[in-house]
């Protein structure tokens, strides 16, 4: 008999398709085919560089085996196979082979990026991989709109995509793939990039199948450039939906706390438009820590300003305002501490961070603080909250 071998695998019901583990992998033992992204066990040399980067968690499988799982095999599948028991000591032998310094390395690099998320008990069954690289959607723009001011330092848009008769079944928190036309230096066509839906499962606008998403041009970026300069009428190719973890509890006395910056903003404006459609004022509550620069870089701000405090109570932050001490998210969550630790401590308080992957060491200290302050240790309520369904972070 083989002696067992640890196995690097990746999710296929987690996994978003962003391709980050394989642009990152410095043994390129990660490739992808239409349909998943897949481990070569000949390659992998558990360097563990990808596992920090992996914005879901997805990546973070792994079995102990006889006989490694192909490409073909992983290519084909829907979900993981589950552990398979293998026999007598052999199989502690394998077992061992994740021995501390792999739980170490592992610890190390899910520290605050989120670990292996688990969707909320109440949440919607999510769609996804209905549409890949090898059969995309096509939607028409509906609308490019710039949200930040003409001269504020960063260019943020509401792009509208309407996919008339095709199927798009998103729910929020839910990201979609866009598809830059063309292909790089080496001929190589562009790999799809991700953006969270930022409009409501039943659409931007109610009953019309579109779909809205919140862009940032990035200097020099292919795809974020190509999705601000779209114009009415174009046709673009999608793919998705993805993500199956960073979705909403069914459940309107969940109380919701939403910490964000920038265009992470996105699927907590899908979360409160859900919500103020579903159930209207009366809920659980939603409270939101949104950081930017400025105001005029602010997405959303001027229909932030008319959003009703019963309905979400706002806490928009920023680090560049003229006159003003410098305030990120973290620091306004400290100001908040009593009412953050009030919701820490509630059963059906559930948690969503998203943004820049900058902002992540910034909140790990304040929710560690704030813990503290009703003697939590926060790592292990965190890790309580996750296994729950109630804390959730995608950052980029
Ligand atoms: C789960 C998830 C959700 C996301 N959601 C959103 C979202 O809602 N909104 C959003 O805007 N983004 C989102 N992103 C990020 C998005 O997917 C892209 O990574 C981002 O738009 C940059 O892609 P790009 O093709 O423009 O840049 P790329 O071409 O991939 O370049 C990557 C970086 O390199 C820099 N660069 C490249 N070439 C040059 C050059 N010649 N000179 C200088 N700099 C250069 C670019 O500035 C860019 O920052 C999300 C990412 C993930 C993983």
């Amino acid at each position: 008999m083989n002696k067992p071998l640890k196995q690097h695998l990746i999710d296929p019901e987690i996994c978003i398709r962003c391709y980050t583990c394989e642009m990152t992998c410095p043994v390129q033992a990660i490739e992808h085919d239409d349909n998943n992204v897949v481990v070569n066990a000949d390659l992998c040399n558990f360097c563990m560089d990808c596992i920090p980067v992996c914005p879901t968690g997805s990546i973070d499988e792994w079995r102990v085996v006889e006989e490694a799982y192909s490409l073909e095999d992983q290519y084909s599948w829907d979900e993981l196979p589950e552990q398979a028991e293998l026999c007598g000591d052999e199989a502690d032998t394998g077992l061992e082979a994740l021995d501390d310094a792999m739980a170490t390395l592992l610890a190390e690099a899910h520290k605050g990026a989120g670990g292996k998320p688990k969707a909320p008990a109440s949440a919607s069954k999510p769609t996804i991989n209905l549409y890949n690289l090898g059969k995309p959607v096509q939607a028409v723009v509906q609308g490019n709109y710039r949200l930040t001011a003409e001269d504020a330092d960063s260019d943020v848009r509401h792009i509208i995509l309407d996919f008339q008769g095709h199927p798009m079944p998103v729910l929020e928190g839910q990201s979609v793939g866009i598809i830059p036309p063309g292909a790089d230096a080496d001929g190589v066509a562009h790999l799809p990039r991700l953006y969270s839906v930022s409009s409501p499962r039943d659409g931007e606008r109610p009953g019309y199948n579109n779909v809205s998403l919140t862009v940032k041009r990035e200097t020099g970026g292919v795809c974020s450039n190509y999705i601000c300069d779209l114009k009415t009428g174009d046709s673009v190719n999608v793919t998705g939906p993805f993500g199956a973890t960073f979705l909403l509890p069914d459940d309107p006395d969940a109380r919701i706390l939403m910490i964000c910056t920038g265009t992470g903003s996105a699927p907590m404006r899908a979360f409160t438009m859900r919500r103020q459609r579903k159930v209207g004022t009366v809920h659980g509550g939603m409270t939101m820590f949104f950081g930017a620069r400025t105001p005029d870089s602010l997405p959303y701000f001027g229909p932030l300003q008319k959003v009703p405090t019963n309905l979400l109570e706002q806490h928009l932050v920023f680090s560049r305002q003229q006159g003003q001490e410098k305030e990120y998210v973290q620091h306004r969550m400290l100001k908040e501490k009593e009412a953050v630790a009030d919701m820490l401590q509630d059963a059906n308080s559930y948690v969503y961070i998203c943004g820049l992957r900058e902002m992540e060491a910034g909140v790990e200290a304040a929710l560690t603080e704030i813990a503290g302050s009703f003697d939590e240790n926060w790592q292990n309520l965190r890790d309580r909250m996750r296994e729950d369904g109630r804390y959730h972070v995608e950052t980029y």
